[in-house]
């Protein structure tokens, strides 16, 4: 029997409805509408298309946004300061840079210079501490969006084996520490791998649940999947102007038991996760505006 089809955009697309809701009471109750600014350094055609789609997404939920688009020549000691003057707006809850960056700017220090309490994408160093923690301020976008898509799914992660193929700051560790905590659509047994682990098949087939997070076009064959097992595509590769997950969707749909596409999957769920951070900012930051000051 192919494998069920687990329609981000579907469950995306309630999410955005449920947020409009409470993006309204917010400001029915504060009189403040929460805003989202992305500064993108550069022409990079995807990030391009990746901040028109957040700028859209936050109209139609009722989020106001804004976008600094600075040239790819643009210094650090601007781009810090531009960081700066948003950090000290009121009126700008979230700040989202764009990644990458130039290879000039050092994307941490840029990063870190985000105000945690405007970091609604969760990179920053003390919110990423309190998420391993177990007391997250917010959540990471495409993680939370995954396990979002689990928990929707009626997929039972408690006690499950999760194998989580990659270990990158953005999905891969995020994810796992999410689903290893002690909590609802979580108490999983979490491994690990990257492009050093040896005899990966043999791991990844030993996974009640798949997430994969490697970047690479159909990495992961039905070989590599045990049947019935749940598989998360978070992979979006452009190959030939198509977009194409890191798992061969075909062969593995047939095996699987459930399966998110590509695309159609986790990518709307990232923007529905980071539209939700930045109404949790805006809350956040109306209840308690003096944690923003001098930091
Ligand atoms: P990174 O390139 O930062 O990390 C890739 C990870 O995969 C690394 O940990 C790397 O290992 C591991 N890896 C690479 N090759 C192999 C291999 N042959 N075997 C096992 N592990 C391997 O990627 P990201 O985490 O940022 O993104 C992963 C994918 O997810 C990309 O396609 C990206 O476009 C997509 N993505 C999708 C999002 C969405 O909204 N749907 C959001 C963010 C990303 P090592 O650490 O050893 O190098």
């Amino acid at each position: 029997m192919p494998a069920h089809l687990i329609d981000g955009k579907a469950i995306a697309a309630s999410i955005r409805e449920r947020l409009k809701f409470d993006v309204d009471s917010f400001r029915l109750a504060t009189n403040r509408t929460p805003k989202l600014t992305a500064v993108l350094v550069g022409n990079d055609p995807s990030s391009q298309v990746y901040v028109r789609n957040k700028e859209q997404a936050c109209a139609k939920a009722g989020i106001a946004s804004d976008i600094h688009r600075l040239a790819g020549s643009t210094t650090q000691a601007e781009l810090l300061a531009l960081i700066a003057g948003l950090n000290a707006d009121p009126c700008v809850h979230g700040i989202l840079v764009q990644l990458p960056l130039p290879k000039h700017i050092h994307e941490t220090t840029v990063l870190d210079a985000i105000n945690p309490l405007k970091d609604v994408d969760c990179f920053h160093p003390e919110n990423v501490g309190l998420l391993t923690q177990g007391r997250p301020r917010f959540l990471p976008c495409t993680p939370h969006g995954v396990q979002v898509l689990l928990r929707e799914s009626g997929v039972a992660v408690d006690g499950a084996h999760v194998v989580v193929l990659g270990r990158s700051e953005i999905v891969g560790k995020p994810i796992s520490l999410m689903l290893v905590q002690k909590g609802e659509t979580a108490n999983a047994t979490v491994t690990i791998c990257h492009s050093r682990t040896k005899r990966l098949p043999e791991i990844t087939r030993s996974a009640d649940i798949l997430i994969a997070a490697i970047g690479k076009p159909e990495f992961v064959t039905a070989e590599m999947v045990k049947p019935g097992a749940i598989v998360i595509d978070v992979g979006i590769n452009r190959v030939d102007d198509r977009l194409i997950g890191d798992v061969a969707f075909g062969p593995v749909s047939a095996i699987a038991s459930a399966i998110t596409p590509v695309p159609g999957g986790v990518g709307p769920m990232t923007i529905a996760m980071l539209l939700e951070n930045t109404l949790a900012a805006a809350k956040l930051q109306s209840v308690a505006p003096a944690l923003l000051v001098n930091r």
